[in-house]
Formats: structure tokens, sequence, C-alpha cells
């Protein structure tokens, strides 16, 4: 049965879909049993702004509301080339000043890699040298990134590299939890078009903001968890996550790498993905 839009909600949803039909996006998938109040993300209210023009009205005028809701929710849905839908992302993400965290940042750290890696690694935030660059994971901590994946047979740019928060938190602090639910939603959308096989969650901080769970690490690592964003396509069945030390962590305690190293041989062996012969010795 036809979902009746509150007003505001209906103009807000015209307006993405405005913003769908300007990006050359015209067939939209729609997501079977999803609710408008389900699929609009909380995120995209601030933008309840125009009204919709004849013109507009008259676009839209074959879209369903239930079809409005899931494409307000995630425009990119509706896009199959993973490189186009994280465009889109990073375009609706804009100049953003959605939290507190645009304050002192250079830059928005947005995210690196392969659109298409079968491996995605979350992090905290980024630090100096990642707001500098404008790029995840370049600093120190960076550099043992590299090292782990290559460790594991594989290249940075093989991977897809993101953050929990996307600009810098003040002196390196954590991200408060504002910031984190604010910047949520882009970083699911990301997964969601680049649908890894795998995920790391690199640290805590990661691990309980994706998992929603509050747990030390020793309880956090060692095992999978099933993971699918809200909002993500019906027809793709999820991710899986697993969870290890922060790369930070592994600098001021190396001898905690050889657990991670046992994190990262789970993945591996998921992935299907032969150390090389020098990592595995
Ligand atoms: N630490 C993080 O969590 N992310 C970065 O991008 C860099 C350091």
């Amino acid at each position: 049965m036809p979902h009746t839009l509150d007003p505001e909600l209906r103009r807000a949803l015209a307006e993405r879909v405005r913003y769908c039909h300007e990006m050359g996006i015209y067939d939209f998938y729609r997501r079977e049993g999803a609710t408008p109040a389900e699929t609009l993300s909380p995120i995209f209210r601030p933008e309840l702004r125009e009204e919709m023009s004849p013109r507009k009205s008259a676009a839209v005028s074959t879209i369903t509301d239930n079809n409005l809701a899931a494409i307000a929710a995630n425009p990119e849905q509706g896009v199959a080339d993973p490189s186009a839908a994280l465009k889109m992302i990073r375009e609706d993400l804009g100049d953003c000043t959605r939290c507190k965290l645009h304050q002192g940042r250079k830059q928005i750290v947005f995210g690196v890699g392969n659109p298409r890696a079968e491996l995605m690694f979350v992090g905290e935030g980024p630090g100096a040298d990642e707001d500098a660059q404008g790029e995840p994971f370049v600093g120190r901590a960076g550099q043992l990134l590299n090292n782990m994946i290559k460790a594991m047979g594989l290249r940075r740019e093989d991977v897809y590299i993101a953050n929990i928060v996307k600009c810098r938190p003040p002196g390196n602090r954590q991200p408060e939890r504002d910031e984190c639910e604010t910047c949520s939603p882009f970083l699911m959308r990301q997964i969601a078009a680049i649908k890894p096989k795998a995920m790391v969650a690199l640290g805590a901080t990661a691990a309980k903001n994706l998992l929603a769970i509050n747990a030390p690490m020793s309880e956090l690592r060692g095992r999978w968890y099933d993971f699918k964003p809200a909002g993500s396509n019906p027809s793709w069945p999820g991710t899986r996550l697993a969870v290890t030390y922060h790369p930070v962590f592994l600098l001021r305690d190396p001898r905690q790498k050889g657990e991670a190293w046992k994190d990262l041989q789970m993945v591996m062996k998921y992935l299907g993905i032969e150390p090389p012969k020098k990592a595995a010795e």
C-alpha cells in the first residue's frame, strides 16, 4: 500500500530525486519492505529546503513514495559503478559543516583506494598528516598499515581505507559520539557502494562504532561479525567484519604485532589470500 508522506519529507525527497537526475540517474531500485521513516537518514533532514517547481514535480510524478524514500537515503544505490557511487557520496558530503570537527580541520579525509576492493580497513579519524594531505593513514601509523597490507600479499591500492570520522579531531582526541553519529551515514554509504567481502576495524573506536558494542579489544578480536549497513542494496548479503589493533597502538606496543598478524591471517584465509613467502615465515 502506498505511504502518505508528510509534505516536508516529500519536498526533501523530491530534492533528492532532482539531485539524482542532475547526476544523470533516472533508474532507481526499490527497497522491499522499507518504510520512508526507516530509510530516511536523519542526516538528510536538515536539507529540507526547496519547494518543487512544476517542472521538477512533473519529473518525479511517476516515482512512488517508497522509491522516493529509498533514493533519499542512498541516492547512489541505483548506480552500478562503485566509483561513480563514491563520487556521489563525496558530492553529497560537500564542504561538510554538520558537526563541530569542521572548525579545526584543514581538509575532509574521505577515503582512498580501490572502489571495488574486496577488503576495506576502517580507522578512527584523521591525524595531522592525514588532515594536511587529505588521505587516510599517510603518517607513521599509515606506514605500519601499509606494511600490514603488504604482509598480507596485497597493495595499498588494492584495498579501500576510510575512517569513522572524516575530519581531524583537535589534538588527535577520540571523536565524540555525536561526531561519529553525524559522520557514520557517509561511511555506511561508502561501504554499501564498495560492497567489500571483508572489513577490518582498526582499534576499539572503529570497532565499537561499527558494531555498536561496548567491549574491550580482548573480547572484540578473534572472531567474525556479519555486517550490513542500513540502507544498503537488499540484493547484497553484506560483509564480514574483523577487529584488530590500531596501528598507533602497535607502534606503542610492538609486542602485539603477532596478535594483529593472527587477525589478518583470519581475514586472508577467508579471502583466499596466500601470504607472500617472507611474511609467512
Ligand atoms: N589514525 C586513524 O585512525 N586514521 C588515520 O587516517 C590516521 C591515523
